[in-house]
């Protein structure tokens, strides 16, 4: 049986009208044969080369080329590659995983890339365990990595597919790898999740400090230095959207009767505030933030 492979494109018929006639043949798995030239085939694959190269046992005019272990059908969207460098988007649907698999065992780099970056755009839920364990044995890391992330999002409906459960069978150690992958980017979350809230925490608390000097050293709507005339702050602060907060925790811890001993949480809010401020004060001589001297909160602490 002799058929032969897709029609190639406009540009490659072209160039077939000068070129010579095909010197070998490609068989499939289902024994099609696809005529094809020795010379291309060596010059875009190394490993084709060296089969073309070697001699051959038996002295007959007809090369064969065995390309097995994929389905027939897209041997001659292979051979259309090696010759155009090119394959479209309904070839990459349909026969992506074997492209990838013939890129890889043939060494051609240029259809190893569109296969990586054609099944990473393809990638589901349900053909994800089967594109990973490829890109493994393909060695397409980058393809890997995209597999692994959709994995670990999407774990609950990935666990349903008849894809992981041949994996919990058959690969273990696979089934391993990708948990703790998984155990680990959850973890890499919560760290990321740990460090925003603590980001988060020290700009309201950064705020907070540069709002207590702002009251207490330039005065505000209603609490300032006592030798600030407060009548002309008139409205909302416009600097700090916390200051009107702030002030009134300043007035309440002026007024308070329970105080910090007596358990109220306000004015021990106002307290820690007071002693951050301390801490960090760069000049504690001039400074009008009550309380702030370091030698006082020595004595206290
Ligand atoms: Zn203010
Ligand atoms: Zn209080
Ligand atoms: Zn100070």
């Amino acid at each position: 049986m002799e058929l032969h492979s897709t029609p190639p494109a406009d540009g490659v018929i072209a160039a077939a009208v000068e070129m010579p006639e095909p010197d070998v043949h490609v068989v499939t798995s289902s024994g099609m044969l696809i005529p094809a030239h020795s010379k291309i085939l060596a010059s875009a694959s190394p490993v084709l080369e060296s089969i073309i190269e070697r001699p051959q046992k038996r002295r007959s005019s007809d090369r064969n080329i065995p390309i097995l272990g994929v389905p027939y059908d897209a041997v001659p969207v292979f051979i259309q590659f090696l010759y155009s460098r090119k394959c479209t988007e309904e070839q990459m649907e349909k026969f992506g995983i074997h492209l990838l698999a013939l890129a890889h065992v043939y060494s051609v780099p240029q259809l190893k890339q569109r296969c990586t970056r054609g099944l990473a755009q393809r990638l589901t839920v349900d053909n994800v365990v089967d594109v990973f364990q490829l890109a493994r044995l393909c060695n397409a890391p980058d393809l890997r990595l995209k597999c692994m992330k959709l994995l670990s999002n999407n774990f609950k409906a990935v666990a349903e597919t008849e894809g992981w459960k041949f994996l919990q069978n058959h690969d273990p150690y696979l089934e391993l790898e990708i948990l703790q992958f998984i155990d680990e980017a959850e973890s890499r979350r919560k760290m990321r999740r740990r460090r925003r809230e603590q980001q988060s925490l020290y700009i309201q608390l950064s705020e907070a400090m540069d709002c207590l000097e702002h009251i207490c050293s330039e005065g505000c709507t209603s609490v300032g230095p006592s030798d600030m005339d407060l009548s002309k702050h008139k409205g909302p602060c416009s600097k700090f959207s916390t200051c009107h907060g702030l002030q009134l925790l300043i007035k309440h811890f002026g007024t308070c009767m329970k105080r910090v001993n007596g358990g109220c949480l306000r004015c021990k809010r106002m307290w820690q505030l007071f002693r951050l401020h301390s801490s960090i004060c760069g000049q504690p001589d001039e400074c009008r933030v009550p309380l702030c001297r370091k030698s006082i909160w020595n004595c206290i602490s």
